[in-house]
């Protein structure tokens, strides 16, 4: 799915599949032709609420939806729905003598978990359950084994509906179903294999044509059509709402209505669904009015009439209220981007191109690890990692076990290796969400060992860095961590501490380090290990040694497009895009007069009459205090503003005297990734540090937003 595209054709479909509703409960063509009327709203009509299922699925799943965010808000707008809808209805359920009936607690408390307590009531349970149910199969199996699942529970689903006659020595299982529900028709065995497709279609988007997808259709839907009669005719139906040929005619439906992409209607969502809620509020109202006047009685005798007169109330109705809850105001209008404070504003198509360039410098045997520790270097880990996901990076590297335990709930896939330190003790937890721990000596392998839990691991090599590893000529411990009975080891590696370089003495020592790893490798192979991924270089190890030919090259800094210092020279010369840029706005601009003085300590004098803007960011979100009076500088209307006084912990001060038209509310970039001048390798030479420290130390506190891709 592509949020920048308005689906158009899904939208248009949502109020001819209420009308398809409106069908089914009033019979169209009942007095016409039994068997048309079947045709009509037996088959034909039992796409619509499947649509309404695939829909939500295609907006509102998604595996990436952390801590079920998404999944909890469209919950509790269904279950408002459902409570208003409830209420709505006890008139009627009060003329029908629906409190009088025996066993009406159990009763009620069925029809509210799965039956609804009117005919159609049903939808908002079902509509509950199958989205919750389709989240938690997609979290663990992906789409493909959720598919398999839902799929399944569909096809038990079938034997308890159009297929029930077919039951044999299992009708006693579905009697016993039937005792905690109605029909097979809901949350459990009907709705998630469509929210599930829906999911699925919104990640892998349109490849199939709109002329192949209108012949699926149809194929599809002559075969529910003699599906549904042969069963008819077989005499057995217990209910007609579900068929095996339903499921791909919704594939190719809602497939085919994917690419009608245009204008916005915002109101025919909501039309649509007030027209599901109250149409059989109209059918009954319109029955007892036919009741009272013998004049009337063909809108409630007449099929067809009533069904066209029932529609075009319901429409009336629904674009009517539909149109005073958007003009209310009662639906909350999505929040503004945060511009009140500072953000970092991110640039996926960015990344995705760096990732590119990045994989095709590596060679094709190579796999690139995105190196995401540290909230993927104060880009917003989340936003990366799932990026990455979706672009199909498949191993990631972080630092700690919590950031690969988040990494997990977000919903990334493949292989994580953590490469620090983690205590022994959190093995189950390296187990549970797959993790691969490093080895950081022979001592925390054993252990490790000594949990009796199984994980999995590399071996880091100590080639000179002397920081982690086990020393490069301890080939014995090597070989002895291959045996560990709870330890299976995927990969080893070392790094290189000074591949930046280009002074000679450097130079000779990175060859030094790739020679002594080598060698202990070799000598593993010769004792008849199967040595496992080897992986040596880091990004500026990519750049300056890009010969070494390894299983992954774990790239951090380079994939988010920054050298660490500004005027590194590279032996090899990619072409990368900064990705992340630190933005605020101008909260307050005043006026200073010769003498006056700003800012802690009075540091900074004024010279001369000055104008001066305050920004609200400072060294709580990572701008560096050494960046104050002059030596830092931020963008103003393309031009550059020196800071002025000592930066603070929340907002600093830069002098605007020389630029026109400033105003307050003004973007002001601190970090830039199109100018050089106040780039992050610029910014962090000029407090002695590197681009990678610059962009780790920006707060926790500053959003991350994500920049819209430019149409036009
Ligand atoms: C952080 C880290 C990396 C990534 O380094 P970059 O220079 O940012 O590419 C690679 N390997 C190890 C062991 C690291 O700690």
């Amino acid at each position: 799915m592509d949020k920048n595209k308005y689906y158009t054709g899904i939208d248009y479909f949502r109020l001819i599949a209420a009308l398809l509703i409106i069908a089914i409960h009033t019979s169209p063509l009942g007095k016409i032709s039994d068997i048309g009327n079947f045709i009509l709203t037996r088959v034909v009509a039992r796409v619509a609420v499947p649509f309404f299922f695939t829909a939500s699925g295609f907006f509102m799943l998604s595996r990436y939806d952390y801590m079920g965010k998404r999944l909890m808000k469209f919950e509790k707008r269904m279950a408002v729905l459902y409570g208003i809808s409830i209420l709505i209805y006890l008139p009627v359920n009060l003329i029908n003598g629906y409190f009088r009936q025996d066993n009406l607690i159990p009763n009620l408390i069925r029809d509210i978990l799965f039956d609804g307590t009117m005919y159609h009531l049903w939808y908002f349970p079902a509509a509950m359950v199958g989205g919750a149910l389709a989240l938690c199969l997609i979290r663990q199996f992906d789409y493909k084994g959720a598919f398999v699942i839902a799929g399944l529970l569909y096809f038990i689903g079938l034997f308890g509906d159009s297929y029930y006659g077919m039951t044999g020595a299992f009708m006693g299982i579905y009697k016993y179903i039937f005792q905690m529900c109605s029909y097979a028709r809901n949350g459990i065995f009907f709705a998630p294999v469509f929210f599930v497709l829906g999911g699925f279609l919104a990640e892998q988007g349109c490849s199939l044509s709109a002329g192949k997808c209108v012949v699926g259709f149809f194929t599809s839907l002559m075969l529910m059509l003699f599906e549904a009669l042969t069963l008819h005719g077989l005499n057995v139906q217990r209910h007609d709402s579900m068929y095996m040929f339903l499921v791909p005619c919704i594939y190719f439906l809602f497939y085919f209505l994917m690419h009608v992409q245009g204008k916005k209607i915002v109101w025919l969502k909501s039309a649509s669904l007030i027209i599901y809620i109250i149409h059989p509020m109209i059918i009954a109202v319109l029955s007892t009015v036919s009741g009272l006047s013998g004049n009337l009685g063909v809108l409630a005798d007449n099929f067809l009439v009533n069904f066209v007169v029932v529609s075009a109330l319901s429409v009336l109705f629904g674009v009517l209220s539909a149109a005073a809850v958007e003009k209310s105001g009662m639906v909350k209008k999505k929040s503004p981007d945060y511009t009140d404070r500072s953000y970092v504003e991110i640039n996926l198509d960015y990344l995705e191109h760096n990732v590119n360039v990045l994989k095709h410098a590596m060679g094709q045997e190579c796999e690139l690890m995105a190196v995401v520790k540290d909230e993927a270097y104060g880009h917003g880990g989340y936003e990366i990692s799932t990026c990455l996901d979706k672009i199909g990076v498949r191993a990631y590297a972080v630092a700690t076990i919590d950031e690969g335990i988040k990494l997990r709930k977000y919903g990334i896939r493949g292989e994580i290796l953590i490469l620090g330190y983690t205590m022994v003790e959190r093995a189950r937890e390296l187990k549970r969400y797959n993790l691969t721990q490093t080895l950081i000596s022979p001592e925390y392998a054993d252990a490790l060992n000594g949990q009796k839990i199984h994980v999995n691991a590399h071996i880091k090599i100590d080639t000179g860095m002397h920081r982690l590893g086990y020393d490069k000529t301890a080939a014995g411990a090597g070989r002895k961590a291959f045996h560990m009975k709870y330890i299976k080891v995927d990969g080893i590696f070392t790094h290189l501490c000074c591949a930046d370089s280009a002074r000679k003495e450097d130079i000779r020592f990175t060859h030094g380090q790739i020679n002594g790893f080598y060698k202990l490798i070799n000598e593993l192979k010769r004792s008849g290990i199967a040595v496992p991924k080897i992986h040596i270089q880091s990004s500026y190890g990519l750049f300056n040694y890009s010969w070494i030919k390894c299983d992954y090259v774990r790239t951090g800094v380079a994939l988010y497009g920054v050298k660490s210092q500004p005027r590194d020279s590279t032996k090899l010369k990619l072409d990368l895009q900064p990705v992340l840029s630190l933005k605020s706005r101008i909260i307050l601009i005043r006026k200073l007069k010769q003498g006056d003085f700003a800012g802690y300590g009075r540091s900074f004098v004024v010279e001369k009459d000055s104008i001066i803007a305050i920004v609200p960011v400072g060294y709580g979100d990572g701008i560096p205090r050494s960046l104050s009076n002059g030596v830092g500088a931020v963008l103003i209307n393309g031009q550059t503003a020196p800071v002025i006084g000592r930066i603070c912990m929340d907002s600093l001060m830069v002098d605007i005297t020389h630029i026109k038209n400033v105003l307050v509310g003004d973007m002001v970039t601190l970090i830039s990734n199109e100018s050089d001048t106040v780039g992050a390798a610029d910014m962090a030479k000029k407090t002695g540090s590197i681009s990678n420290e610059l962009l780790c130390r920006i707060g926790a506190r500053v959003p991350v937003i994500v920049a819209e891709k430019n149409w036009q």
